[in-house]
């Protein structure tokens, strides 16, 4: 359930009632899925409520409908801020923020012409359980940067993400892994991928992957941390000698993955580097120091 009977969001200028907002059914992201979006978390830190690189989601919000000719007219700190209130208004502390930008009725393949915002928050139980996936290597490839703007966080783009997670379920795994249109591994269906071989962390570069800001947020914490991390094109069967391996994501935050294709990873996970990138992240957004973490 996302909403009660006294949940507010905020759509075109004002918050209004969940439960009374409404759409156009001939609108284009319906039909097309022409519109683009975010999702955002927000933690009950040790300084409050905090929402986790909200200038980052929404310039990727901005960027997104840059690259898809969406017009986008609002102000970055604007929207932070409106987000902030929408926290406030339904009370809420650890929880999913949704940024949705979608376009106004017109059922020609052209350029909107008209464009709505929505912000709307749920609450979102912080969690770092460990839940381990089993992954197996995906039939869908990632969209190709040559069809779509895979950099953009467009809603037509997920229909290839719930493809790939249906799959993966009907065959007994937890999750998918994608590969690029060059058969290179590229991320989840909703998360960025890492593992671990002899030392140094591994992930595909930027270029047909969704550039994740947990992904940016895991660069920085080896930086600080001074742990080796190479960006690589790199094979499923690279895999299936690695050490250890993770996703990445603003929902998934960072979790293990156990096995690729019924391949187990080597090391258990709570002695591999991912383990303690894991435990940084927490401190990351949770606004706790993480420095006794470092070994
Ligand atoms: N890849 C895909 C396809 C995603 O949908 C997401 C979730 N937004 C990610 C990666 C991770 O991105 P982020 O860390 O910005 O949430």
């Amino acid at each position: 359930m996302y909403y009660t009977d006294e949940t507010v969001l905020f759509l075109d200028g004002k918050f209004v009632k969940a439960k009374d907002a409404t759409t156009d059914l001939f609108n284009q992201t319906m039909h097309y899925g022409y519109g683009t979006f975010e999702g955002i978390r927000a933690y009950q830190t040790v300084n409050g409520v905090k929402i986790f690189k909200a200038y980052e989601h929404f310039e990727r919000l901005k960027r997104s409908c840059e690259l898809v000719d969406i017009p986008f007219h609002y102000d970055v700190e604007e929207l932070t801020q409106i987000s902030y209130q929408a926290l406030k208004r339904n009370n809420l502390k650890d929880a999913y923020i949704r940024p949705l930008v979608y376009c106004g009725p017109n059922m020609s393949l052209s350029a909107p012409k008209s464009v709505s915002l929505m912000i709307a928050a749920w609450e979102w139980e912080s969690y770092f359980e460990n839940p381990a996936l089993r992954l197996c290597i995906s039939s869908f490839q990632r969209p190709n940067p040559k069809s779509v703007k895979v950099e953009a966080k467009v809603c037509g783009h997920y229909i290839n993400s719930i493809m790939a997670t249906n799959e993966a379920k009907h065959r007994g795994f937890d999750e998918a892994l994608m590969l690029d249109m060059n058969g290179f591994v590229a991320e989840g269906p909703g998360a960025n991928f890492f593992f671990e071989k002899d030392g140094v962390l591994y992930t595909p570069p930027l270029g047909n992957i969704l550039p994740g800001i947990t992904r940016q947020t895991v660069l920085e914490i080896c930086k600080e941390m001074d742990m080796p991390v190479e960006e690589k094109y790199f094979r499923p069967e690279e895999l299936f000698e690695a050490d250890s391996a993770f996703f990445c994501g603003t929902a998934a935050e960072i979790v293990s993955i156990e096995s690729v294709e019924g391949q187990p990873m080597s090391k258990p996970w709570k002695t591999s580097m991912g383990a303690v990138v894991q435990e940084a992240y927490k401190c990351i957004v949770l606004d706790k120091s993480y420095s006794y973490v470092i070994v």
